[in-house]
């Protein structure tokens, strides 16, 4: 085979250069940043270090499969290390949850804060999402997302269980009657960017996934996965040229003919004489088609705050969420106002609680997220806009002095803020969301780009915004499965 273009290092980018490259082909990679990574990255001041994308890694197994595809072992290359408490849940009431991997010490706090019977219901539930992880895996996770894969007599009684009609909420619903027990299990739906009240139920899979499966750090920063594939890529003698904007295409005959780009001092190249295309990005036109971008249902995105605080807050864990006091007018707000929520769930981050040197000594990094709506057509957020929206979150969490002992305001050493507008300018994700295609309908799977461009012979999609969706391992699926249609 010929030459083979990837439009983007990011996660799916990289995954599917390398899969490619060690079945012999000459693959090298055009990344209009100056780092490998894409959403997944890293920012450091002051002596602070913040990743700045994910901060929970799950299904280890998919990792350990490609490097051992590759005929590696991972510990080589970077250390899964297992939480204790995959999140620990805070109640502007005063009720903490710790959500803890061990199924013994889990099944003792579910007691505790639930409950016997709500305990109970949890693992059923968990059992439901099973059924649902099971079908996904055959159907779509590990291999290509196509109708026919389910027109089987099985594969048909399936479809009708993906396609009930039932949220993610109504599930819920079904299995418990402890309202702080729904919107736990109803925040999973925020994983992929959707709204728990319509995304569908098959995302039961995703706390199935999180309880079965664990909830893992990264030694020394989820960013070292990055570090690693763009080792991998040196290792596989795959170019990456940074800083070289992939700007439009010249198609012929249904093909991708020639790649234009433009570095960052503004010269401009073109990249031809290739065979196959690869894209990490969705956010073009010239290769989804304007009907893509008549769709109105974009995925969230987040208004992100990087504080450096100068104090150890004992009773916070690595991963923590303040909630809000009316989840489903939250998500209205997101979903159909488009508008960023008052009354906002908070998660926090902290790395510092497993990487000692990820702040300074007495200090923590505190990673702190806010779903919000993807940008409508000219929305701009302001300085103005930014920094009330920055108070409005500190004094939420300012409310939780139980978890926190005093005001956190007077703690703030550093303050980044990252927003929906950074997410469209750094990564050229559709309208800034994080997983383009929201997936608050069965059908999202079907309106995504699929893997194999059905405009393009010679172009296939890679990547969160892509089949089979969102997530770093899902990001690493997406790349074998790529690679396995070209070879
Ligand atoms: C805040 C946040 C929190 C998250 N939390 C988690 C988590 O806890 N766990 C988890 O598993 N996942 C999480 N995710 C999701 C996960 O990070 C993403 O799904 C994944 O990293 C996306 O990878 P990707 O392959 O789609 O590429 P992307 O990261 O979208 O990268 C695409 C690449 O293409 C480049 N590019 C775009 N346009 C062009 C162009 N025109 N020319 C050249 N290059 C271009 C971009 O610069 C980028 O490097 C989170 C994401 C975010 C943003």
């Amino acid at each position: 085979m010929g030459k083979i273009i990837v439009c983007g290092a990011g996660i799916g980018g990289m995954v599917t250069a390398i899969y490619l490259a060690h079945k012999g082909n000459d693959v090298e990679i055009h990344e209009m940043n100056d780092a490998p990574g894409g959403k997944m990255s890293e920012l450091t001041k002051d002596g602070f270090r913040f990743d700045m994308g994910p901060s929970l890694i799950t299904m280890p197994d998919v990792f350990k499969e490609f490097f051992s595809d590759l005929g590696r072992n991972m510990n080589d290359y970077f250390e899964l290390t297992p939480l204790e408490c995959s999140t620990k849940y805070f109640w502007s009431d005063g009720v903490v949850f710790n959500s803890y991997t061990d199924p013994s010490m889990l099944s003792k706090e579910l007691t505790e804060v639930f409950g016997e019977t709500e305990r109970d219901n949890f693992f059923r539930y968990l059992d439901y999402g099973k059924l649902f992880y099971d079908l996904s895996e055959e159907g779509f996770l590990k291999d290509e997302f196509k109708i026919k894969n389910f027109m089987t007599i099985d594969g048909l009684k399936n479809i009708t269980k993906f396609i009930s009609g039932r949220s993610l909420n109504d599930v819920s619903n079904k299995f418990f009657k402890n309202d702080k027990l729904k919107q736990l299990m109803d925040r999973y739906a925020t994983f992929n960017g959707s709204s728990p009240y319509l995304a569908p139920q098959l995302f039961s899979i995703i706390p199935y996934v999180e309880h079965s499966f664990g909830a893992f750090y990264v030694k020394g920063g989820i960013y070292e996965i990055a570090r690693s594939l763009e080792r991998l890529c040196k290792e596989f003698n795959i170019d990456i040229h940074y800083g070289n904007k992939v700007t439009g295409f010249e198609t012929g005959s249904n093909k991708i003919r020639k790649i234009f780009t433009e570095s960052k001092d503004g010269k401009s190249g073109e990249v031809k004489d290739f065979d196959t295309v690869i894209s990490n990005f969705t956010n073009s036109t010239e290769l989804c088609g304007e009907d893509y971008f008549k769709n109105e249902d974009w995925s969230s995105s987040a208004f992100i705050l990087f504080l450096g605080m100068d104090k150890i807050f004992s009773e916070l864990s690595h991963h923590n969420i303040l909630f809000s006091n009316d989840y489903e007018n939250e998500f209205l707000d997101i979903f159909e106002k488009k508008i960023p929520p008052d009354d906002m769930t908070v998660y926090i981050s902290i790395s510092q609680k497993d990487e000692i040197t990820d702040a300074p000594e007495g200090c923590e990094n505190w990673f702190v997220l806010v779903n919000v709506p993807a940008l409508k057509d000219n929305d701009v957020w302001s300085n103005e806009l930014k920094n009330n929206y920055k108070n409005k979150i500190i004094d939420k969490i300012d409310t939780f002095d139980f978890m926190t002992g005093e005001s956190i305001r007077d703690h703030i050493k550093v303050c980044e803020i990252f927003t929906p507008d950074d997410f469209l300018s750094r990564y050229n994700s559709e309208h800034g969301s994080i997983y383009g295609l929201s997936s608050n309908s069965m059908y999202s799977l079907m309106r995504r780009p699929k893997n194999k461009s059905s405009k393009y012979d010679n172009l296939f999609f890679t990547g969160g915004n892509t089949n089979p969706g969102g997530g770093v391992p899902l990001c690493f699926l997406s790349g074998k499965i790529v690679a396995k249609l070209i070879s």
